[in-house]
């Protein structure tokens, strides 16, 4: 594709997003098609010719866009919120534009500087402590995912926990993991990957008022543990549980880390962004003192499209140490002079994007009171969807809910739980099959509730008033 040709296809291409977003409203929400479609309108080979860009965009509009589910849709309350911003889009356009890969300083300087730039910004914005600065002991590094954080964070508390041998002698004790049966689902993966095993995942107990992982249990699995002769590697806290954005007590769990050595990992991946308003700061309590490492996604709640989460360490050396290893075709002259940062050492993929740009982008379009206007607005929005449900007798509402998520269930008196759930579930389904709106469920003490994640820019009072109808009627109809 020559330049000419890329001018003219990648005009239609952003004419494409901008129409696609000034129009979004008019798709369902949710793709209504069924397992295979998509793919029974593909062709089986691939073109033995190439083809014209117009047939690749057609075919996006003709084939694809029916099994797209529209995240960007105001009326999509469904997960937690990814946004895609304008500002996000074209930062990662001009990432892909330059394809530079970033591994080590030397690869291509600005990719480095620029993303040690925007994640000591993004620490202050959201009011982290000054030694997850990289210019103290810590550092931030862009991230794909939550996932691949807590995976680092992981492999720095083994080394840490090993004496500095687990990278080179692999796991020679038995290593345990503490989480709670609301920790996401990537803290069993990455003690999977490591080698320390998933029954090696000690569940801690949550207090059930709160969904709140409980310190005091926390204190004792790692007692017996140590009498055991285990070693006790890492807590994983969550502020902000994907299921229902309870909040473990980061504090409390920190001292329990702190008297015993263990290492705190704290996964704020949905709710961490929120502390760009200092009323909402009050979730981070204890990380500046506890946490070893903390991980927030700007892909989710933001306004920055994925892939871009975030995790600050308080002293990189025992990441470093877990993953740095120096191939001859890698030595280069600024690595050596111990000048420069290597992100390569900071994550699990060699090669990475210039991720960085989408996020000084976000940054510099909202600027910090954009960013602060954008969370409280869906904050608000959440409350008072929630304060209609609460007010309603015919719901349940689960408390509290400081983010943009509201659980709820419709109450079907005298109805044995089991069926209960079942209706809840047919009547999500019956919402979502409209295309109207789209919300997804959890359970919460064997009962199912809906979830309704508010979080796109785009959405307004109206969308969360019409969603709010939705739900009653449906209820109404079930009833
Ligand atoms: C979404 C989520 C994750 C996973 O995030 P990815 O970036 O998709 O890996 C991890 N932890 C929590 C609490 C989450 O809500």
């Amino acid at each position: 594709m020559s330049p000419e040709e890329f001018r003219k296809f990648g005009k239609q291409v952003v004419d494409w997003i901008a129409d696609y977003h000034a129009g979004i409203e008019s798709h369902p929400v949710r793709s209504q098609v069924g397992p295979g479609e998509v793919r029974q309108r593909l062709p089986e080979h691939p073109p033995e010719e190439g083809e014209s860009f117009e047939q690749v965009l057609a075919d996006l509009d003709r084939v694809l866009m029916p099994g797209v589910t529209h995240w960007q849709h105001p009326s999509f309350f469904a997960y937690f919120p990814a946004n895609a911003t304008g500002p996000a889009i074209l930062g990662d356009l001009l990432s892909s534009g330059l394809g530079v890969q970033g591994m080590v300083w030397a690869t291509s300087p600005a990719c480095t500087e620029l993303e040690t730039v925007v994640v000591d910004w993004l620490a202050e914005l959201l009011g982290l402590p000054a030694h997850f600065r990289t210019d103290a002991a810590g550092g931030g590094v862009i991230q794909d995912s939550a996932s691949s954080a807590v995976l680092v964070a992981c492999l720095a508390a083994l080394e840490r926990a090993g004496g500095g041998q687990v990278a080179r002698r692999g796991i020679t004790a038995r290593h345990v993991l503490y989480a709670s049966a609301h920790t996401h689902s990537s803290l069993e993966r990455a003690a999977r990957m490591v080698g320390v095993g998933a029954d090696n995942v000690r569940i801690v107990d949550v207090d059930p008022s709160t969904l709140a992982m409980d310190p005091a249990h926390l204190d004792a699995l790692i007692r017996a543990d140590l009498a055991a002769g285990a070693v006790p590697t890492m807590v994983c806290a969550t502020i902000g549980t994907t299921s229902t954005t309870a909040i473990d007590p980061v504090r409390a769990i920190g001292e329990v880390c702190r008297e015993h050595g263990v290492w705190l990992h704290v996964d704020a991946a949905y709710a961490g962004v929120a502390a760009v308003c200092p009323e909402l700061r009050w979730i981070n309590d204890g990380v500046a003192e506890f946490a070893d490492s903390y991980c927030t996604n700007p892909h989710k709640w933001l306004l920055t499209n994925f892939d871009c989460s975030v995790l600050w360490l308080a002293d990189r050396a025992p990441m470093i140490d877990a993953l740095s290893i120096l191939p001859e075709y890698l030595r280069n002259p600024a690595t050596a002079s111990g000048e420069v940062i290597d992100y390569r050492d900071w994550q699990v993929p060699l090669g990475r994007r210039f991720r960085a740009l989408k996020l000084w982008s976000v940054l510099r379009w909202y600027g910090a009171a954009g960013l602060r206007e954008h969370i409280r607005g869906t904050v608000g929005l959440a409350r008072e969807f929630a304060s209609w449900v609460r007010e309603d007798p015919r719901f349940a509402l689960l408390e509290p809910h400081p983010f943009g998520l509201v659980c709820f269930r419709p109450e079907f008196p005298g109805v044995p739980v089991e069926q209960a759930n079942e209706r809840t579930m047919r009547l999500m389904e019956s919402l979502n099959d409209s295309g109207e709106v789209y919300l997804t469920h959890t359970k919460v003490d064997g009962r199912v509730l809906l979830r309704f994640a508010v979080g796109s820019p785009r959405t307004e009072r109206r969308h969360v008033e019409a969603a709010w109808r939705r739900v009653r009627d449906a209820v109404d109809a079930a009833s």
